[in-house]
Order: structure tokens, then sequence, then C-alpha cells
């Protein structure tokens, strides 16, 4: 039996009952048969009239669960963008409520799971791409050699050093996915340590100063006296203050500046490396920190980027708590920020 038919037989049931008790009632007061009559005819209509109102009453009732069981279904079939009217009794606007709720829950966790199925093909894809240029050179290299082709010993030195750097760009690639795919799986360790800023910069800096100098690069370095040490992992900051300013000599031309400054905002340390380099485009900037992501991708294939460091690092400033930003001007330059909170 339906809930309709289960509501109406209930209210007929009691309906009945109260006529058989005012029956009888009627009888026992002796009445003369008019006013019987009478009173059995008024008692028939009102016993009608509160049917139909019981019927009036129901049918929204009815409606707002047939909505709930409708858009239910539609679940049950793979569609999940779906909204119950919340209408009706109280009740059931709370149930409808409840259950726009529990779909919404439910879209967001499709949402996340087909985004990174997304972000899993687009993973392999671009992996793939960014391996096959340099493993193709490495083979032709080594065919050509085994070939005995090459006849100078010059020439022959030159593939060798070229398979050398293949290798290593492979190896730098392979490394970066890999350490980014246990930074979003959340199995790096996170155990930060009292580490003196200055010597972390005289670190990092050191080992870009042949690049530097190459370029006829100069570094800035400004640390405000009351950020003497700071709660960090030295190994994963290191890595994120050598990309920047490895990007920052790398689009920077010749002969220009690039400024480290670490300051104080009272809750947080902000590290900025400024270059003067060739800036990001307004509408790119939000993009630069998605992996994979580069500016101009054959600009950054000739500079030998991967699209990888950004996004490694936002991984690492986030693991301490902290955000990550740029700010830049296409053809004036950029500057990249990361906070550390103190907390
Ligand atoms: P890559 O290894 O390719 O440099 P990143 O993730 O470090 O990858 O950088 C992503 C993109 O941001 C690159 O396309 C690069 O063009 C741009 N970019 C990063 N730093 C700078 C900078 N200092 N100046 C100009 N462009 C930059």
């Amino acid at each position: 039996m339906n809930l309709k038919t289960t509501l109406l037989v209930t209210n007929a049931l009691s309906i009945l009952l109260f006529f058989i008790f005012l029956f009888i009632s009627y009888i026992r007061m002796f009445l003369s048969s008019e006013v019987l009559v009478l009173l059995t005819f008024i008692t028939l209509l009102a016993g009608a009239i509160s049917f139909v109102t019981h019927l009036l009453l129901i049918n929204p009732l009815l409606k707002a669960v047939k909505g709930v069981s409708s858009e239910a279904k539609r679940i049950a079939e793979g569609e999940f963008d779906v909204e119950v009217r919340e209408t009706g009794p109280k009740e059931i606007q709370e149930l409808a409520k409840n259950f726009n709720t529990m779909s919404s829950r439910v879209k967001e966790m499709i949402d996340d799971v087909k985004e990174s199925e997304r972000l899993k093909t687009e993973l392999i894809a671009n992996v793939s791409h960014d391996l096959r240029t340099p493993v193709a050179s490495i083979r032709s290299h080594v065919e050509a050699l085994i070939d005995q082709i090459l006849t100078d010993e010059k020439t022959r030195e030159q593939y060798l050093s070229t398979i050398k750097q293949e290798s290593v760009k492979l190896s730098e690639l392979l490394e970066e996915v890999l350490q980014l795919s246990q930074l979003e799986r959340g199995s790096v360790p996170f155990h930060p340590e009292r580490t003196k800023v200055d010597e972390l910069l005289v670190s990092v800096l050191s080992s870009f100063e042949r690049m530097a100098e190459k370029k006829g690069i100069e570094f800035v370095v400004q640390i405000d006296e009351r950020e003497d040490s700071i709660l960090i992992v030295p190994q994963q900051i290191h890595r994120v203050l050598s990309n920047l300013i490895e990007n920052a000599i790398r689009y920077s031309n010749n002969g220009r500046t690039i400024t480290i400054i670490v300051e104080d905002s009272g809750r947080a340390t902000i590290f900025r490396v400024t270059d003067e380099g060739e800036g990001i485009p307004f509408e790119e900037q939000k993009n630069i920190f998605d992996r994979f992501y580069r500016v101009e991708k054959s600009r950054n294939q000739a500079y030998g980027g991967s699209g990888l460091g950004l996004a490694i690092c936002k991984e690492f400033v986030t693991l301490h708590g902290g955000e990550i930003g740029v700010k830049s001007v296409k053809g004036w330059g950029s500057e990249f920020w990361f906070t550390i909170p103190k907390e």
C-alpha cells in the first residue's frame, strides 16, 4: 500500500469509528426520528468534509516526499547535480534540507575524485611527453656512437656531453615528479627545527655563485634583524629558495640585480625574491604554481624547465602552513614571496 492510500485509509477508519460511537450515542438519547435523521446527515457531512480536508492537506506532504524520492533516484542513476525544493511540512522541509546538504557533499566528493583522476591522467601524459625528448636524443646519440659513423674525436666528445646533459635532465625530471607525488600524497616527513636565516641564505646563494657570475648578475640581501632564526625544515625551505633564485637568474638578462629580502610581518616571516627579468603576463600569474605549467612552452623548454619547480615550492610552503605568491609586470620583473608562520 502506498503512503497516500495508507493515510487516507487511516483517516477513513477513524471517521468510521467516530460515526459508530456518535450513532450509538444518538440511539441511546431516544431522539425523535427527524432529529436522528438530521443529526446523522450533519455527522455524515462533517465526516465527508473532514475526509476531503485531509486529502487536500496531505497532498503537499506527498508532493514533497515524491520530490525527495525522485531526486534520490537521480543520484542512484549517477546524476549528482540535484536539489530538492524545501517546501511542505516542517519535518519534510528539514528532510529536503538534509538531503540537499548530503547531495552537495556527494557531488563535491565525486568532483574531487574526477579531478584527481584528471590530474593523474594529465601527469602521466606530461611526464611521458617530457621524457620522450631526452630519451629520443640519448638514443640517437648512442646509436651514432655504436655505429661508429663519427670519425673525429671532437664530435664524439660533443655527443657524449649531450648524452650526459640529457641524462641529467632526465634524472632531474624524475626526481621532481617523485618529490611532487610524495608531497601530494602527504608522505613527506615534517620535522621543523630552529634554523639561522643568514646561514640558510649563504648556503643557497653559494650554490648559484657560478650561474650568477656567468650572467653578471648581482645578489642583494636584506635580512630584518628580528628574523635571526626561524622554525622550518631547512632542506625544504632551501629547496624553495633555490627554485625561486634559479628562476630569477634564468629569466633575467645579463647584468641585472636579484634582491632577496627577509622581513617580519608580526605573525609570519616573509621571504621576497625580486628580479629585473622578463616578468610574467598578468593572466598567466594564477597558473604558474600549477604543475607542468609553463608560460611559453617553447621558450621554457629552451631554458630546460619542467614546470614542476613552483608546484613543489607551493607544496613545501603549504606544509609549513604558509602561503606563496607572485607580483609581476611583464617586461619589468617579478617578485616571488612566501610566508612562514611563527606559531
Ligand atoms: P620551470 O622549471 O619551467 O621554470 P617553474 O614551475 O619553476 O617551472 O615555473 C613555472 C613558470 O613560471 C615557467 O613557465 C616560467 O616561465 C615562469 N617563471 C617562474 N619564475 C619566473 C621568473 N622569475 N620570471 C619570469 N617567469 C618566471
